[in-house]
């Protein structure tokens, strides 16, 4: 029987031999370099700078970013991306995609508004692999509400100083550059701007955090005490944090969507290989209906949530900029995940818990899906509102 996994593009009218190509070279990137190292980097806690590299060698990295750093443009679209994600996700560790591609929501706001020399030096060093990124918005007092957020970076002469701190923030040891949303202004919204802070600046360190899953991407939180910032490390105009921000928003829900249905496929492969080998009871465990159903329960929201991430992306490709929708489609895409997960590890029975298979690992990143990138609460919210219900 063929796999899911190698079925649902052939079904979508927005997948084209060209994406099926792609897909194929990075299954061969993950087969060859992921997979055989995936569950020692995991007990390590972080990924090896050289997957940055070899990443980079494959046109991971810079997929769908200009071809003048390095990436590459001619020919891509945003399913392209869904697909490098999807792939990634196959290896069954979200702190693959979570390390490996954070510049993913990094590198736009450079792109979108930081000076050439800064997008030159910064993305080019990043989608060649030789550097790593982060962005760091969440704060010890909050990351919903980043409109409050209190970490101050004041002006003086050619340079800002900047106090304060981040938390939960992914590569955030083992990156070289970090985009920094700070305070320079009034309260509220118009008062943050985005800033560039480089590893072995002054009174800016790190100390790593442990975590539920994710256990390959490194998670740390920055501490900034008197930090000097060249003037020139503030990235577009003061008081313009939300607009490069505003740009990340949907790409990166949309690509957490994707990406959970991905990961739910892999609930379900995994769960139907050990199902159709299983024997309890004189017969295998998928001969019994209460078993069989949870495979079709699971298919019909996992049908249901790719329908709509391949909507979305091509209504995003047409400009269509819906975020209230996409916000409802991340929540769709993680309860798909949430339930899969669930009804995996019930088919495995004790055997999902124990340390070391996908299903375990999986379960266990659930809610960072679910949190990360926008809470379930706060992206009803967006909806309601943006939807007209209030
Ligand atoms: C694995 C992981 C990686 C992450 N990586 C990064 C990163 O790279 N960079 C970065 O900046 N951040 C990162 N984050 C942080 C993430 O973006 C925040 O955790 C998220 O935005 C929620 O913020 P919070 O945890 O401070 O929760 P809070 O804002 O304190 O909220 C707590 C809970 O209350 C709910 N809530 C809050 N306000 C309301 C309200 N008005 N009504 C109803 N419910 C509400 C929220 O939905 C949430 O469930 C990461 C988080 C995780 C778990």
């Amino acid at each position: 029987m063929p796999k899911m996994f190698d079925q649902w593009r052939a079904r979508s009218p927005h997948y084209s031999d060209s994406h099926e190509a792609w897909a194929m070279a990075v299954r061969r990137f993950v087969e060859k370099e992921v997979t055989p190292n995936i569950d020692r980097w995991e007990r390590e806690g972080q990924l090896p700078r050289e997957l940055h590299r070899k990443a980079a060698a494959v046109g991971i990295l810079g997929l769908g970013f200009p071809e003048q750093y390095g990436g590459t443009s001619e020919g891509i679209d945003q399913f392209h991306g869904l697909v490098s994600g999807a792939e990634l996700a196959n290896v069954g560790a979200g702190g693959l995609l979570a390390g490996l591609m954070v510049h993913g929501v990094a590198l736009p706001p450079i792109l979108a508004m930081g000076s050439s020399a800064m997008k030159e030096r910064v993305a080019t060093g990043v989608l060649s692999g030789e550097k790593i990124m982060a962005l760091a918005v969440t704060e010890p007092s909050g990351g919903s509400d980043v409109a409050a957020l209190r970490t101050r970076a004041e002006k003086r002469g050619d340079r800002y100083v900047v106090n304060g701190s981040k938390t939960f923030i992914t590569s955030g040891m083992r990156a070289d550059y970090y985009v920094v949303a700070v305070r320079t202004g009034e309260a509220g919204p118009r008062g943050i701007s985005l800033m560039l802070l480089e590893k072995g600046m002054q009174g800016f360190s790190q100390t790593s955090l442990e975590k539920m899953g994710w256990h390959c991407s490194d998670t740390a939180t920055l501490y900034f005490e008197d930090v000097e910032v060249p003037v020139e490390n503030l990235i577009g105009p003061e008081g313009g944090a939300f607009r490069g921000l505003m740009a990340n928003f949907n790409g990166d829900r949309l690509g957490i969507a994707s990406a959970s249905a991905a990961f739910s496929m892999v609930c379900l492969e995994e769960a139907l290989d050990w199902a159709r080998e299983r024997e309890t009871f004189g017969r295998k465990l998928n001969q019994n209906q209460a078993i069989r159903h949870k495979f079709a329960e699971m298919s019909r929201q996992i049908f249901a949530t790719q329908a709509w991430v391949d909507r979305a992306c091509d209504a995003v490709m047409r400009g269509i900029d819906d975020a209230g929708e996409i916000a409802l489609l991340k929540i769709q895409g993680t309860r798909t995940l949430e339930y899969c997960a669930r009804e995996a590890a019930q088919i495995l029975g004790g055997a999902s818990y124990m340390r070391g298979g996908k299903i375990e690992r999986i379960y266990r990143e659930v809610r960072a899906n679910a949190i990360a990138g926008g809470s379930e609460e706060i992206m009803l919210d967006l909806a309601a509102r943006q939807l007209g219900y209030t």
